[in-house]
């Protein structure tokens, strides 16, 4: 009889082209891995199989998989509403939840609270949208046609879609693309890999806030927007910058009229630390891209939150100064309700609090690591912990953080798979995203399956 993986894997690889996969890989360099279930931070192969979800699959599932209070919001939902056009319409969920969002919003006193949410379905949707609105306001003011630029960060990852690709700055992902993107200025990105301690990391971060302001010097009244994953740059490696970057951001991007768009679509949702990563700086953004984590990890939805300052700006009698960007499933009701049902979770549960115990487990279980001839540097912001060995010359070109790049990274991916973990290294940087509802005995897998992982590179070299 035929086994039922091997039986979903060729029909798999009769039809389906897989995101972020060279295919030719499949089913020889790269094991295909048909999952027939999920059960907590466990994913459930067709014969049985378990394998610990260490990436939370692709940084979305916060309470674990197929987590039943949010597969019952989603039911009864279904059974209510399933999908109603959100223009001219409204529904419950949607009003609801841009309630609840902006409640929690992060918050700077003296200063006027995002107060509007505007909804996308998916993470490179919204940065498309919060990139236009920034843009749009200027041309709605009128008196700014030259503000026409973005400013990002080197090693930032803002998404695939042409707009979000532009202020994303990962060679192997933007190269190909290169003559179609938009034109975008970038500032050293405050990235403390390597510092010692909290001090230098905060030296390094002025540093890079003082090349941003010498940047923002050079281009006055060209930018719109500045835009920035806080505290982890995840995509780019899982690098990490201290917060007086944000704070220091927020300064310069009101001292030149710049919006400050937070791309919180991986950091948000308790992953540093706190529900938010700008809360950790004190200061506010005037823009936030909330995605992945919204839902739990169940449905695709993306908030974009605005100031009431960017919402006004849009009123008008004309049609064209209004913000006409659309897209089918916009504030889709099933997902709103997930996202619901995931607020709820994580205020019922005090998971924020949990987190942090958990997130002392996983420090004292990488700690060992540190002392590894293979590896450079062991870091961590709340639930994201990364190791990050000594580079291999072969991935240079591609940047620091390409998704199981070259063979020491394949190798690693198969090394923790074997062991019965997922695990996929960014180039040379191996790391820790795991469901929140991750235990202690899961946590001891997930380092052993690392430990083996690093072996497996020290072979490589
Ligand atoms: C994943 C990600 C995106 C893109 O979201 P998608 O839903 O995959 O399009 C944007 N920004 C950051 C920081 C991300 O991690």
């Amino acid at each position: 009889m035929i086994n039922d993986a091997d039986h979903w894997r060729s029909r798999d690889l009769a039809v389906l082209w897989h995101p972020c996969t060279q295919m030719r890989e499949h089913p020889d360099a790269l094991p295909l891995l048909p999952v027939a279930r999920g059960d907590g931070a466990w994913l459930v192969g067709h014969d049985g199989r378990r394998t610990l979800d260490g990436v939370s699959s692709w940084w979305t599932n916060l309470h674990g998989h197929a987590e039943p209070r949010i597969a019952e919001a989603i039911a009864r939902q279904a059974r209510t509403l399933e999908q109603v056009i959100l223009a001219g319409f409204s529904h419950a969920p949607a009003v609801e939840l841009a309630e609840r969002l902006l409640a929690v919003a992060p918050r700077q006193p003296g200063r006027a609270p995002l107060a509007k949410v505007f909804y996308a379905d998916n993470g490179s949707a919204g940065v498309e949208v919060a990139l236009k609105m920034a843009f749009h306001w200027y041309r709605n003011r009128g008196d700014e046609p030259r503000r026409t630029k973005f400013v990002a960060l080197t090693n930032s990852y803002h998404g695939e879609t042409v707009g979000a690709l532009s202020v994303g700055d990962i060679p192997l992902y933007r190269r190909v693309y290169a003559p179609l993107l938009l034109d975008v200025l970038f500032a050293p990105t405050p990235d403390a890999f390597g510092t010692a301690d909290a001090r230098a990391a905060a030296a390094r971060a002025e540093d890079a806030a003082d090349a941003l302001a010498r940047l923002l010097d050079a281009h006055p009244g060209e930018v719109c927007a500045l835009i920035l994953e806080p505290l982890v740059q995840c995509a780019g490696g899982m690098r990490m910058h201290h917060p007086v970057y944000l704070k220091r951001v927020r300064d310069l991007c009101d001292a030149h009229g710049v919006f400050l768009i937070a791309d919180e679509i991986a950091t948000g949702f308790g992953r540093t630390g706190s529900l938010f990563a700008f809360e950790q700086a004190g200061v506010q953004p005037d823009l936030m891209c909330l995605s992945k984590g919204l839902t739990g990890g169940f449905l695709p939805l993306c908030a974009v939150l605005a100031t009431q300052q960017i919402y006004d700006g849009f009123l008008d009698d004309s049609r064209e100064r209004a913000f006409l960007h659309s897209h089918s499933y916009s504030g889709n009701p099933l997902a709103c309700a997930a996202a619901l049902a995931s607020l709820d979770i994580l205020q019922q549960d005090d998971v924020i609090a949990r987190n942090r115990d958990t997130a002392a487990t996983m420090a004292a279980l990488a700690a060992p690591f540190a002392a590894h001839p293979l590896v450079a540097e062991v870091r961590q912001t709340g639930m994201i912990l990364a190791i990050e060995l000594r580079p291999e010359p072969e991935n240079a070109d591609d940047g620091n953080a390409v998704e199981i790049a070259g063979r020491r990274g394949l190798r690693m991916y198969r090394a923790a798979l074997d062991r019965g973990v997922l695990l996929r290294p960014l180039g040379d940087v191996l790391y820790w995203m795991p469901p929140y509802c991750v235990d202690d005995a899961q946590l001891a897998l997930l380092a052993d399956a690392t430990h083996a992982s690093i072996e497996e590179a020290a072979r490589c070299a």
